[in-house]
C-alpha cells in the first residue's frame, strides 16, 4: 500500500487521541507513518529519521527494538502469553512484584496489577477511599487534587484532573473534588520568589482540611513535575510538608508517579527525592521501557492489612481487575527492563546526561521568549513567552508550539511542543553528543518560529 492510501485509510477508519479528526484533512497536520525504530530513533516509511525526543509519549526509556527486551518478550511469548490472574499466578508476574518491592526498601509492599496509567490511578482513588470506609470514616469520600493536574482520562482520573482543556467539559459525570494551588514555581499563585520560597502555596490544602478534613480521603500529586500541565516543576520539600499536613490531618498521600516513576527523575521514584514513603503510588509509563501496556498501584501494610480478614462477603475485598490484570508478556519484559537498569547502575548512568542536559540548555536561556527553564533529572522544558518582563503567554490560537513542531521534524526531531512549552523527555541512551544534537534542533526549530534579532 503506497502512503497516500495509507494516509485515506487512516483517516477514515481512525479516530484519534486529543485530535479535532477535521484538522487531519490539513495537508501539515497528517499522521507521520513510523515504519521502524532503533535506539533513540524513528524511521518513517519515506526514510525520514527523527530523534525520539519525546519517548513515544514518555514511555520509552532504553530506545526502540532493544535486543535483551525483545528476546525476553519471545521468550515469554513462547512459556505462556497470558493466563486469568484470578486463581492462577506466574513467575514473572510473582519474580516482578519481588524485586520492586525490594527495590523500595519494602517501605511500600503490596503491588496490584493493571495495565495503564489511569487506570493505576482509579486503582489508588477505590483503594483509598474503601480503606477509608474499612477503618470507620465512610464520611471520607472526597479527594483534594491541584489545578494543572492530569491523572489520566478514565473518569475517575479526570475527576481529579485540573486542566480545563481536557476536563471540564465532563464535568457533569465527575465526582466531587476540592481542588488547591499549583506549585506552579514561574509564576508563583502566592507570588513567592523560588529563592525564598517556602511553599506558601501549601495553605491551599491546609486550609480545605481545616474546613472538612472529615470528609476528605486524600490527596492525590504529580511528585515534582505537573507534567500534562506544562512540565510544571516545583521542589521537594513540597512533598516532604505535604506529608506532615497528610499526617496532621488524617489523610492518605497518593503520588502519581506514572509519568516521573523508573528513574525518571534520576532516582526509581520521585518521591525519594523528599524523603518520605507515600501512602499509595501509581507507576506506569516507564515500566516496560516502553514496550508493553502494564501499571502498578503499590501501597503499605497500613493500608492492606485493613483489608485484610476471615470475612469473605465482599465488604472488605478488594473489587477490581481487568482481563489483562498482570499480563505476563508485559511483566516478563518488566522483569527484564529491571534486570537491565540494575546492570547499567542506571541512578550512576543517568548523572552525565543530566549535567549535560543542563549545560545545554543554557542556549535557550538569553533568547527573547524564552520565559522560563527547568529541569527535574531527565525531563527538561522551554517556557516560552511573548514578553519576558510580563511572562505574557502564547494564546493557544497562535499556535507556537505546533510551528515549532513542525520545523523540527524538519530538522530531524520529534518535539511535541505543548502550548507553550518546548520540552524534552528522551530515553534515557541518548548520548552526550546526542543531547547536543538535540538541544541545537529545538533551538534551531524556535529560531525559525519565533527570530531572535538582538
Ligand atoms: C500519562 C499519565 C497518566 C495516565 O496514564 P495512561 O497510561 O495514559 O492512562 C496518569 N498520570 C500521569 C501523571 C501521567 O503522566
Amino acid at each position: 500500500m503506497n502512503k497516500k492510501q495509507l494516509l485515506e485509510d487512516d483517516l477514515k477508519y481512525i479516530w484519534r487521541p486529543f485530535t479535532q479528526m477535521k484538522s487531519l484533512e490539513n495537508e501539515d497536520n497528517k499522521p507521520i507513518i513510523i515504519k521502524r525504530g532503533k535506539g533513540i530513533y524513528l524511521e518513517d516509511i519515506d526514510g525520514n529519521k527523527y530523534i525520539d525526543a519525546v519517548s513515544s509519549w514518555w514511555v520509552n526509556t532504553l530506545g526502540h527494538s532493544n535486543k535483551k527486551l525483545n528476546k525476553a518478550l519471545y521468550k515469554q511469548s513462547k512459556q505462556i502469553e497470558h493466563v486469568i490472574f484470578g486463581g492462577f499466578s506466574h513467575k514473572p508476574a510473582i519474580s516482578f512484584a519481588k524485586k520492586l518491592v525490594k527495590l523500595i526498601n519494602n517501605k511500600l509492599n503490596h503491588v496490584f496489577f493493571s495495565d495503564n496509567g489511569s487506570t493505576a490511578v482509579e486503582v489508588a482513588l477505590k483503594m483509598a477511599y474503601q480503606y477509608q470506609v474499612l477503618k470507620g470514616h465512610p464520611e471520607k469520600k472526597k479527594f483534594i487534587a491541584l489545578k494543572n493536574s492530569y491523572h489520566g482520562d478514565t473518569l475517575g482520573a479526570v475527576s481529579v484532573g485540573g486542566i480545563d482543556m481536557y476536563h471540564k467539559l465532563y464535568k457533569p459525570l465527575l465526582f466531587e473534588i476540592r481542588q488547591a494551588l499549583s506549585p506552579y514555581c514561574y509564576r508563583c499563585p502566592m507570588n513567592c520568589e523560588k529563592e525564598t520560597c517556602n511553599c506558601e502555596c501549601l495553605e491551599s490544602v491546609e486550609n480545605i482540611l481545616k474546613e472538612e478534613a472529615q470528609n476528605i480521603a486524600g490527596i492525590i500529586i504529580e511528585p515534582l513535575v505537573q507534567a500534562a500541565g506544562g512540565m510544571i516543576m516545583y521542589p521537594p520539600k513540597y512533598i516532604t510538608k505535604l506529608r506532615s499536613i497528610c499526617d496532621k490531618y488524617n489523610i492518605l498521600l497518593i503520588d502519581d508517579e506514572v509519568a516521573m516513576g523508573f528513574y525518571r527523575t534520576g532516582k526509581l521514584f520521585a518521591y525519594e527525592h523528599a524523603d518520605i514513603v507515600p501512602d499509595i503510588i501509581c507507576a506506569a509509563k516507564g515500566i516496560t521501557a516502553g514496550y508493553m501496556p502494564l501499571s502498578v498501584t503499590v501501597t503499605t501494610d497500613e493500608i492492606y492489612n485493613a483489608f485484610y480478614d476471615d470475612d469473605i462477603d465482599g465488604y472488605k475485598t478488594f473489587y477490581h481487575g481487568h482481563s489483562y490484570t498482570a499480563y505476563p508478556l508485559a511483566l516478563a519484559v518488566a522483569l527484564e527492563n529491571l534486570k537491565i537498569l540494575e546492570k547499567m547502575n542506571i541512578e550512576e548512568y543517568l548523572k552525565p546526561k543530566i549535567a549535560k542536559f543542563s549545560k545545554e540548555l543554557e542556549k535557550f536561556k538569553n533568547h527573547k521568549n524564552v520565559g522560563d527553564v527547568r529541569q527535574t533529572g531527565m525531563i527538561c522544558a522551554v517556557e516560552l513567552v511573548k514578553d519576558k518582563k510580563t511572562k505574557e503567554p502564547f494564546t493557544y490560537e497562535e499556535g507556537i508550539g505546533k510551528k515549532i513542531y513542525i520545523e523540527g521534524l524538519k530538522l530531524g526531531a520529534i518535539l511535541r511542543p505543548m502550548w507553550n512549552c518546548i520540552y524534552f523527555i528522551t530515553p534515557y541512551i541518548i548520548t552526550e553528543k546526542e543531547i547536543e544534537k538535540l538541544t541545537d534542533i529545538a533551538y534551531k526549530a524556535l529560531n525559525k518560529v519565533l527570530p531572535d534579532e538582538e
